[in-house]
């Protein structure tokens, strides 16, 4: 390992101990000492049919051969018409405009920059700002981070975001008391009331915060904060770049709650972590408000790479391989084994566990009780890399029984040892 590679979140001083990879197939990654780890994390949550997929392969392949890459300025192709044709097909109804770019974060942003141009373009140049819920991670750029509310990654720029307001998720997961639902919304409402004048959207990751502390809330919760939105005249936004393509149980997160956002944000397993590519979905509504006879009207953003053909093509056979082989009933079985392993346990060292469709996590009372997990894990053949005092597992929803068996032990063991 050198230096010349900046790696992500990371103290480059620490020289934290790093891992070569040369291979990797199914839920396997071969590092190049010739050990097999069992990835437990999908890659940041995008590689949901593991590694190396012959029909993803292949696809890809078959499209390098016509066309790597065709700019969308003046131009158009097929793999970008049938995956917007796709993506419309699949998402909430009424999702009907489908803006791409190259990955979550700038997704995030054009999300952001469109709610900001739809109250704009409609003369309501003050309604600028947004609604997010407290801990939220929405991406490292910054429009994305001034929506975020997470000091880990945040706090060097504190001094120059430009934040809005934020509001709290509902205690009680997924299935909240009636006070405990009324006291959430109550305090949403609250800001909407005393600022809606000036909140061009309310931003959210549906269902569950996934790097913002891994928090589950209920679908009423959602329901209602989309009602409320509408009343009070501000954008819902649903940032599912962590929660899209089934990762909650359901193909996308809002079908919890049936309801459809003004804005969807699509990222990570869009592509099936092979290229990074992203999606920004609108209603009818928003895209019809940047229509007009001027450009100043218009949405002036145009990342070079949307639409990347390869992406398009590879993100197409992704879900037509999702619907074939029925992962959410794969996602259903990876979450019982969870709950039978996980539901009950107790260990001094930990707070609580939360599961949802396939994502566990282990939230521990300190993260020194997480000191030392990565090496044990590595031993244990398991690629899981601890966040703070979590220790989560998201892994490909291809993996086999022998593995999801190896990371639920893996985990009790390394409590149990304590
Ligand atoms: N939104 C959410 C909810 C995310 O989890 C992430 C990535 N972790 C992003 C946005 C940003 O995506 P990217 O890393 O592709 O920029």
């Amino acid at each position: 390992m050198n230096n010349k590679v900046w790696y992500p979140y990371s103290q480059m001083q620490l020289k934290e101990s790093r891992y070569t990879v040369v291979h990797a197939e199914n839920e396997y990654i071969t590092l190049d000492n010739g050990q097999q780890l069992i990835d437990g994390v999908s890659s940041w949550w995008a590689a949901i049919h593991g590694y190396n997929h012959p029909e993803l392969n292949e696809a890809l392949s078959e499209q390098v051969n016509k066309f790597a890459h065709i700019m969308l300025g003046g131009l158009t192709h097929k793999p970008a018409e049938d995956f917007a044709e796709k993506l419309v097909q699949i998402t909430p109804k009424g999702l009907n405009h489908v803006f791409f770019s190259d990955s979550g974060s700038v997704a995030v942003e054009v999300g952001l920059k469109m709610a900001i141009q739809y109250w704009s373009n409609k003369g309501e140049k003050a309604k600028c700002k947004f609604v997010s819920l407290k801990k939220a991670y929405h991406g490292d750029t910054f429009k994305a981070m001034e929506v975020g509310d997470d000091s880990d990654y945040q706090s060097s720029y504190n001094h120059i975001l430009n934040k809005g307001f934020y509001t709290s998720i509902p205690k009680g997961g997924f299935n909240p008391t009636k006070d405990e639902l009324k006291e959430a919304l109550s305090e949403l409402k609250s800001i909407l009331e005393a600022h809606s004048s000036e909140v061009a959207g309310f931003i959210v990751e549906p269902i569950m915060q996934g790097a913002g502390g891994f928090q589950i809330y209920s679908p009423e919760y959602l329901t209602e904060a989309k009602k409320m939105c509408s009343d009070f005249n501000v954008l819902f936004i649903a940032d599912e770049v962590a929660t899209g393509f089934g990762r909650t149980g359901k193909l996308f997160a809002c079908e919890h709650a049936g309801i459809t956002p003004d804005i969807l944000i699509l990222g990570k397993a869009l592509t099936a972590g092979y290229i990074g590519h992203a999606a920004t979905l609108s209603t009818d509504i928003v895209y019809d408000a940047f229509l007009g006879s001027t450009y100043e009207e218009a949405f002036m953003h145009g990342p070079t790479f949307m639409g990347n053909p390869l992406a398009c093509a590879v993100g197409l056979k992704s879900y037509e391989i999702f619907e074939r082989e029925d992962y959410l009933n794969k996602i259903k079985h990876i979450e019982t084994q969870f709950k039978v392993a996980f539901s009950d346990y107790q260990h001094e060292e930990v707070h609580e566990i939360r599961i949802c469709g396939c994502m566990l996590v282990i939230e521990t009372i300190h993260e020194e009780c997480v000191n030392d997990f990565k090496a044990y894990a590595i031993e244990k053949g398991l690629w899981l890399r601890p966040f703070g005092k979590y220790i989560y597992a998201t892994p490909p929803y291809i993996i086999s029984k022998e593995g999801l068996e190896l990371i639920i032990s893996g985990l009790l063991e390394w409590f149990e040892k304590k």
